[in-house]
């Protein structure tokens, strides 16, 4: 195999800028030309069973042929319209199919292209509201430690400031301060987290979580009943609950929407990565009929004076259309439940390693977690050596692969895990 030496690839992308790299240092990436079911052809022609779906996205394997040929034919038809004062069938379609399954009472959909963009929507909807209704003053956000929402600043800012994602000496002022709190893991907790509440809940429009598994911020679980605990308080409260399904949605952690598992219903739910099958941009923020009532008068100012240029884009939405066509269709949950049993046991065993604090497994999310942070780059150049597309991050080692993915391929993610992670913590125990 001719692997491309560090020397060309630097030639070849020196007018890129990598995510979450520091450029000057991170070893040169590896050139993809091709995927299709759980892998990732590579130009040398390695291929690598990915075990994170293109950042938790390509839920039903790349190049599924019931996508391609709805993207396929929306392309004939029309690739793209704008949407102000035009709809088109897809968006129609899709935004009647979203309502129908998502949690009761989310009634109204509000399309963009990010995940960090849907979360803004929210974000915006939230104060607005009760600005719409004579709450001035409540533009602030109550949010969880561990929290991820997204880079753009307003989602930033809702983040833990504690991650490492967003160093926020780098962006001052540009930065609103919100309000932090811990997801209550018990009933004390949440009393803690309702007198949290009572103190600050004038300032607050409303509150929002990532429902039972937090991310990015290190693939943390918790109950169902604690997601219950955080809705019940934001209604005695009366503010705003905000899920932020955009990790959640669609399988990952077992059902269909995280929320589903508590009984829970948001007053507004963002989705996006899953949303079409990890093939187009696409995110949707679902508000309540309340919501949507509150922007409704003879006052134009009242609306909401929002629109990116590319949302509900066609491709995209016909995408999503096929890709809820598949979970209709096929036995995305029971495979889903039979990962989530393949990753409990097949990763145990990294758990009497020393250095090794936690694993755990929720639906098609199994980790890892290290104590304190390690050699990022060091293990990642290990998975490909492997034939895998791992991507640690924090103090965390993870899998969150296709839900088609065939066993013998997650058998080769969860034997290399084990494998590296025991390498790592038998010599590599420290950075560098
Ligand atoms: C990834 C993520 C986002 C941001 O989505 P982008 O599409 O990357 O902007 C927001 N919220 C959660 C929970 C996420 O996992």
């Amino acid at each position: 195999m001719k692997h491309q030496s560090p020397a060309e690839v630097g030639r070849q992308t020196e007018h890129l800028w990598l995510p979450y790299t520091q450029m000057a240092i991170a070893p040169p990436p590896l050139e993809a030309v091709e995927t299709a079911g759980a892998r990732i052809r590579l130009k040398d022609g390695r291929d690598l069973v990915d075990g994170i779906a293109s950042w938790w996205t390509a839920c039903h394997g790349y190049n599924h042929p019931h996508i391609r040929a709805a993207v396929a034919g929306q392309l004939e038809a029309m690739p793209h319209v704008m949407f102000g004062g035009l709809v088109h069938e897809p968006a129609v379609t899709l935004a009647n199919r979203l309502t129908g399954i998502l949690p009761a009472g989310l009634e109204r959909v509000f399309f963009s292209e990010s995940g960090s963009v849907a979360v803004e929507i929210a974000l915006k909807l939230a104060i607005q509201y009760r600005a719409n209704r004579g709450e001035m003053g409540a533009t602030r956000f109550v949010a969880f430690r561990r929290g991820y929402h997204g880079d753009t600043l307003g989602a930033m800012a809702v983040s833990d400031p504690e991650l490492g994602f967003h160093d926020r000496r780098h962006f001052g002022g540009y930065v609103p301060e919100h309000f932090f709190a811990d997801v209550p893991r018990d009933a004390k907790a949440a009393e803690r987290f309702d007198a949290f509440l009572t103190q600050h809940a004038s300032e607050v429009a409303g509150v929002i979580v990532e429902p039972l598994v937090q991310a990015a911020g290190g693939m943390h679980f918790h109950s169902a009943e604690s997601l219950r605990w955080v809705a019940e308080a934001c209604r005695r409260h009366g503010l705003l609950l905000i899920a932020d399904e955009v990790a959640t949605g669609f399988g990952r952690t077992g059902r269909l929407f995280a929320c589903e598992e508590a009984g829970i219903s948001p007053d507004i739910l963002c989705l996006s990565k899953a949303l079409t099958g990890g093939t187009m941009a696409l995110a949707a923020t679902v508000a309540s009929a309340e919501i949507f009532e509150a922007f409704l008068g003879p006052d134009p100012e009242k609306a909401f004076l929002h629109g990116p240029t590319f949302m509900a884009n066609p491709l995209a939405c016909a995408a999503a259309n096929a890709s809820l066509d598949l979970f209709e269709r096929e036995p995305r949950l029971e495979q889903i439940a039979a990962i989530e049993a393949h990753l409990g046991a097949a990763l145990e065993p990294c758990r009497d390693l020393p250095g090794v604090r936690d694993v755990r497994a929720k639906g098609a999310i199994g980790v890892v977690e290290l104590e304190g942070n390690f050699d990022h780059d060091w293990l990642r150049a290990r998975f490909v050596e492997e034939g895998t597309w791992i991507r640690p991050f924090g103090n965390i080692v993870y899998l969150m692969p296709a839900f088609v993915i065939e066993p013998e391929d997650l058998e080769r993610l969860t034997g290399a895990v084990v494998k590296v992670v025991g390498e790592w913590s038998a010599h590599k125990k420290t950075p560098g």
